[in-house]
């Protein structure tokens, strides 16, 4: 069969370069958002590029989504962007929706400790210079100054290290600060996440209120993050496949030659033609096994609360941590409120388990947004993906392929990719802009990535 229907591509006539990248066609597999950026950055400089994507729907591990049982619309779980995520910004941008997300008014991070009762708020300031930590309203009680400036080991964490080895945090200071931080930004818990990756997160974000305020999508991910992406594309005059389920790729020559989708489809790819897969690791071992991506995944689990009449939640905070508790995160979000376990493997997929910890969770967020005693929601449900990131301990880290492969038309993209970056929306994002680069860089030019 040949290649995908062709839809016309708005050439800007009298501009021979623009000409030339047109007529080369860029297939991206995948329309996460690794592959969403990757669509964009490459449309928005020239390209002519195919989006195939498997399922029916864009947005991979980030999309929203009717539910029909809590019988609204809900983000499949709550994903936590900073502000100073600057590749999710110039995403935006791109995509023409720069204020799709809302940033909060400052870098602050509201807990409850649900063993005693207390309350306080992780404050960051903004500038250059951190001085947070000397202030002791700013940080968790009973986390003392010295606690906290350990953290700085953290930077000269070597590749083998995890959190715990770098910093050894004990009591408050593993509890109240070095847990709730892995387990959002890591998926994992500190004696097993990479201290490298935290690292680079602090270094990226946490370093400065400026670049820490949580963004919210007040309409959802899926409005912010993937409808103007797609709405983009097809502006630029890019084709976009659901269904499209790439199920091999043919190769000679040190080139991808060929694309085999379910169905039998077949799509030749001319000289000039390149490929981005932007696919999950265990799907790229599948396709491309020489990049042998980390497989082994940790889980989050989300649980969604809907309430029957919202403003009884309209006092709590858009975001709180909990710590002692089995629930890790609150995201407030009108009349839903949806709640977060990382590394969620223990807990087990029957449903009297799912009402039991249902019970539980909502007797937390009870607790901890002062809700009236004895309010009950008027739907509930949890989402557990199971594969949510891929798992980062120091280990598996090292083995994150990188986005250059063998075959000279054919590059990686997604959050399990060497970015540097924890497998989040930024690292994503951003393993999106580095394929787009690579592919609109000629060959041979001493590509490094
Ligand atoms: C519950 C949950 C909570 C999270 N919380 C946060 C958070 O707070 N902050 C944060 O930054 N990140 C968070 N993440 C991580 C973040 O969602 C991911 O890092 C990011 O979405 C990964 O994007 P991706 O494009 O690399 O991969 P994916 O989203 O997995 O996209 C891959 C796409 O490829 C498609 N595909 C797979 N195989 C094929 C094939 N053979 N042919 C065609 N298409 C194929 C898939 O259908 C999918 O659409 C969370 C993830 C989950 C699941």
């Amino acid at each position: 069969m040949a290649g995908p229907r062709l839809r016309p591509v708005r050439a800007r006539a009298g501009k021979d370069k623009r000409h030339q990248l047109m007529t080369a066609r860029v297939h991206v597999i995948g329309a996460g958002l690794a592959g969403l950026s990757a669509a964009l950055h490459l449309a928005a400089s020239g390209h002519r590029v195919f989006l195939h994507e498997g399922a029916r729907h864009a947005g991979g591990r980030c999309r929203s989504y009717h539910d029909s049982r809590l019988g609204c619309r809900i983000d499949n779980g709550n994903h936590l962007v900073l502000s100073g995520n600057r590749s999710t910004l110039r995403y935006l941008a791109l995509a023409g929706a720069p204020d799709a997300l809302e940033p909060a008014r400052e870098a602050a991070f509201p807990f409850i400790d649900l063993a005693t009762g207390e309350r306080w708020t992780v404050r960051i300031n903004d500038g250059p210079i951190a001085w947070w930590p000397f202030v002791p309203s700013r940080r968790p009680p009973g986390v003392s100054l010295a606690a906290m400036l350990r953290a700085l080991a953290i930077l000269r964490a070597g590749p083998g290290a995890t959190i715990a080895d770098a910093v050894n945090p004990r009591g408050a200071a593993l509890t109240r600060f070095w847990e709730p931080m892995s387990l959002a930004v890591m998926n994992l818990p500190p004696h097993l996440a990479s201290a490298r990756l935290m690292a680079a997160t602090a270094l990226e974000a946490w370093r400065d209120g400026r670049l820490c305020r949580p963004m919210f999508a007040p309409q959802g991910l899926g409005p912010a993050l993937v409808d103007p992406a797609l709405a983009r594309l097809q502006s630029l005059g890019a084709e976009v496949r659901f269904g499209a389920v790439l199920k091999a790729l043919e190769h000679s020559g040190g080139r991808a030659r060929a694309l085999l989708f379910a169905g039998g489809e077949r799509v030749e790819l001319g000289p000039d033609d390149k490929v981005v897969l932007a696919i999950p690791p265990q799907r790229l071992n599948d396709i491309l096994p020489e990049a042998q991506a980390p497989e082994e995944a940790s889980s989050i689990l989300n649980a969604h609360f809907r309430l029957a009449d919202p403003s009884v939640a309209r006092h709590a905070p858009r975001l709180i941590g909990l710590v002692n508790a089995r629930t890790q995160w609150i995201f407030a979000k009108g009349e839903v409120l949806s709640l977060t376990i990382s590394a969620a493997e223990h807990v087990e997929g029957t449903d009297s388990e799912h009402a039991e910890l249902l019970a539980r969770l909502w007797a937390e967020t009870v607790r901890a947004l002062a809700l009236p005693q004895g309010l009950q929601p008027a739907a509930q449900r949890i989402v557990h993906e199971r594969r949510a990131t891929f798992r980062q301990t120091p280990e598996d880290v090292l083995r994150r392929p990188r986005a250059l492969t063998s075959l000279a038309n054919l590059v990686l993209a997604g959050d399990a990719t060497d970015t540097g970056l924890p497998a989040t929306i930024e690292g994503a994002i951003r393993s999106g802009e580095t394929a787009a680069r690579l592919i609109a860089t000629p060959a041979g030019s001493g590509r490094s990535a």
